[in-house]
């Protein structure tokens, strides 16, 4: 009995070394020491032994069955250590490699643009001021002193979606929104910028979908020299220092009287080139004294209230700062145009 189990213990011993997986070595488990194992049938021939015996070779069952158990636990270490070795080995990080470059997106062209012109009057003390891309007719035309049937609504082709709503066409409907919600009248500096439509065929200066920044004061004593002079201080901020303007009658019906603004062209100074067409000067903006029409529909005394405002497309802004040529680049998001900027 006792050869036997020592016998018992060294085919065990063999059959574990030679387990490659966890599931061969369960296997070996299950047949020296699961409920059909050999040490199962010794177990009852024990029945048989005299009361001495009894207990003597019980002991050495029990000494065969936890040797195996250990040789078990102890290959089934070295398999899972195996197994982690390999993973290790395999997913090793070549620490020798060159990196990768990952490209740092950046802001567009557009909004570094509109966040330049923002700092700018804001600087000047305005606020910002939002309001909806789809507006009604009121907003849009009406109290900007541009009743229905007005000749001056076809300087602005207007994408309606109802008889009375429409995307907006410039940002001025929030500059009435903005007087209409001072109800106290109190001086005003804002400036509303936001993307417009207009019902353009789009070709390499025009886009039906485009920004504008407007801004509007309004107070007891804004002047025409204000705004000259406002004018004058953007076009510094936005072309340089050396730059000049000069104001060229214009009409708009929500100004009296209105401008158009230039500024000597920053690429040849003023002598003529192909940018400013030989005339040295080159057009930005619109701008005037708000007209009384449009004070009057947001209930202000225009006896006591008198206002300047101005408005730019941001666009063209863009375009004439960074020489863009075509206002479609700026709207096809072509990852070789948007990375120069
Ligand atoms: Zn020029």
């Amino acid at each position: 009995m006792e050869n036997k189990l020592k016998q018992m213990v060294i085919l065990a011993s063999d059959a574990i070394k030679k387990c490659k997986t966890i599931n061969e070595l369960m296997d070996v488990k299950a047949l020296y020491l699961g409920k059909k194992s050999e040490f199962n049938t010794i177990m009852q021939d024990l029945k048989g032994l005299s009361d001495e015996e009894k207990p003597r070779i019980g002991k050495m069952v029990n000494e065969a069955k936890q040797a195996i158990s250990a040789l078990i636990e102890e290959r089934k270490n070295h398999i899972d250590r195996e197994k982690i070795d390999a993973l290790l080995k395999e997913q090793t990080i070549d620490i020798t490699l060159p990196g990768k470059k990952i490209a740092i997106g950046h802001k567009h062209i557009l909004t570094k643009t509109i966040e330049e012109i923002e700092d700018i009057f804001v600087g000047l003390g305005y606020t910002i001021k939002e309001g909806p891309e789809i507006e009604s007719d009121k907003y849009n035309f009406e109290m900007l002193n541009l009743p229905k049937d007005h000749p001056a609504r076809e300087m602005q082709d207007s994408f309606y979606i109802t008889e009375e709503t429409l995307l907006r066409t410039h940002t001025s409907p929030v500059q009435v929104r903005s007087l209409l919600a001072n109800t106290n009248q109190e001086p005003l500096k804002i400036i509303c910028p936001g993307v417009v439509y207009r019902k353009d065929d789009d070709d390499q200066t025009h886009s039906h979908q485009f920004m504008q920044i407007e801004a509007l004061v309004v107070d007891e004593k804004a002047t025409l020299a204000d705004l000259k002079g406002t004018l004058l201080l953007v076009a510094k901020k936005l072309f340089g220092e050396n730059r000049e303007i000069r104001l060229r009658p214009s009409y708009f019906p929500f100004t009296e009287p209105s401008v158009e603004v230039d500024v000597s062209c920053f690429k040849c100074n003023g002598i003529g080139c192909s940018m400013c067409k030989q005339t040295g000067w080159i057009e930005i903006l619109g701008a005037g004294m708000v007209n009384n029409n449009v004070l009057k529909a947001a209930g202000y005394d225009t006896d006591k209230y008198q206002g300047f405002a101005l408005g730019m497309g941001i666009e063209r802004i863009a375009m004439l700062k960074y020489g863009i040529e075509d206002i479609r680049h700026l709207y096809t998001n072509d990852l070789r145009f948007n990375s120069q900027f």
